[in-house]
């Protein structure tokens, strides 16, 4: 398969929205290049008393509209090109959200799934100390990213509080709860989802029940948006995760499936069987009868391989970068709208603000007022994506990346070129 490399991808759109806006490459270009880009090597000692090294990198894309913000991922297929491109995406889409932060990334390359418990917090505490010096409350956010959670949270602040010798919360967002992590955030981005999917709906007058929507991944974004848009009615019909989908033209019992694995911890999706219940693969889902297409795993998913075959008539970006620049025009071409991540996934970010007001305060909210907040937030910024589409007659894509960019080019005007 060919390989994409969604750094390009984002310089693509980011130069075709900028010429829409009518800025001068002088005036843009400044979003072409991270502010700063971190590689470090992280020798971890192995149960088995070996010793393995890994590499980590954090980007820090913009700071113009405040501290850097973004997650961190573990994953086998990490690399520079790909922690610049989701760097970019992070600054994008805070101001999307118009949230006070700037963008960054992070990751790990590794299969976490390889390692033990023990190995994994050696080397998130690795990691953070390697990159402690340029990460804080008011200089760089970290959170959880793709494999990475709450408790991998927990051993990062732990690490940098222990660096600075008293605790500091406000240095992570997506801690435990118990730990001063927001209530609603571990859901936030499957909630934001769910939220943009079901305005998208409003906005072409489908009732939900009438909706049916095949969602690509099961986890922290896939698996929450499908128990949302299920509980708001929509007919799942397909759903997937690493071992592959499941299909059910009628609509699937979200509730039993995730009951399914709550109770059979290792078992994946390919292990639920169920009269009426069809097994299919990745791609099959990617191209099945739907009317919403959420992919809500990893980037390239939507190529120009696949993209001619899709069947949705709406897909909205769960995952980060999942539609390759070719399969976009591709998806534009014939008429199938696709609905940003830089504005439908931003519920993560959105809350993980929200945890970052709470720590600086030490005040905390309840889940109903940290709900009410996402929702009103990701309202206004699909109300705002869509007038600027309208307003520079373009797409969602593009009319987002105006936005986006329009915001951060005016701040750095204000600030000038130091020095
Ligand atoms: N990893 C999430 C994202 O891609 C959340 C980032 C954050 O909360 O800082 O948006």
């Amino acid at each position: 398969m060919k390989k994409y490399n969604p750094y390009q991808n984002m310089i693509s759109i980011l130069e075709d929205s900028a010429k829409m806006l009518g800025l001068q490459e002088d005036e843009y270009s400044f979003l072409k290049y991270p502010e700063r880009e971190i590689k470090v090597s992280l020798p971890i000692r192995m149960d088995d008393g070996s010793v393995k090294h890994f590499e980590g990198f954090r980007v820090q894309h913009c700071s113009i509209c405040g501290p850097y913000k973004g997650g961190i991922r573990y994953h086998q297929s990490v690399d520079l090109d790909e922690v610049k491109a989701l760097s970019a995406w992070m600054s994008f889409k805070c101001a999307v959200a118009d949230i006070p932060f700037g963008g960054a990334k992070g990751g790990i390359k590794v299969d976490p799934s390889q390692l033990s418990q023990k190995e994994l917090e050696r080397l998130t505490r690795k990691y953070i100390t390697m990159i402690e010096p340029v990460i804080g409350p008011h200089v760089d956010i970290p959170a959880p990213d793709v494999n990475t959670n709450a408790q991998i949270m927990a051993w990062m602040m732990d690490t940098y509080s222990h660096i600075q010798g008293y605790r500091t919360g406000a240095v992570i967002t997506g801690k435990p709860v118990e730990l001063g992590g927001s209530l609603g955030r571990a859901e936030a981005t499957g909630r934001g989802v769910m939220i943009i999917a079901c305005r998208m709906m409003d906005h072409l007058g489908r009732s939900y029940q009438d909706t049916r929507v095949a969602i690509q991944g099961f986890g922290n974004v896939g698996g929450i948006a499908a128990k949302l848009l299920y509980e708001q009615g929509c007919k799942i019909v397909a759903v997937s995760d690493v071992s592959g989908g499941l299909y059910c033209a009628n609509g699937l019992k979200i509730d039993e499936i995730r009951a399914f694995l709550g109770d059979h911890p290792g078992k994946m999706l390919e292990d639920y069987h169920k009269e009426g219940v069809k097994h299919i693969s990745n791609d099959q889902l990617i191209c099945c009868d739907t009317d919403f297409l959420i992919p809500a795993a990893l980037e390239n998913q939507i190529t120009a391989e696949n993209a001619e075959k899709i069947q949705a008539k709406v897909i909205v970006e769960g995952a980060n970068g999942p539609t390759t620049v070719e399969a976009d025009s591709i998806l534009q071409d014939k008429g199938i709208i696709a609905v940003p991540d830089i504005l439908a996934n931003a519920g993560g970010v959105v809350v993980s603000y929200f945890e970052w007001v709470q720590n600086l305060q030490s005040y905390y909210w309840s889940l109903d007022e940290v709900n009410t907040r996402l929702k009103d937030v990701m309202d206004a910024a699909f109300d705002r994506v869509f007038e600027s589409a309208e307003k520079y007659d373009t797409s969602l894509r593009k009319g987002a990346y105006i936005l986006a960019i329009g915001k951060i080019v005016e701040a750095q005007k204000k600030l000038g070129l130091f020095p």
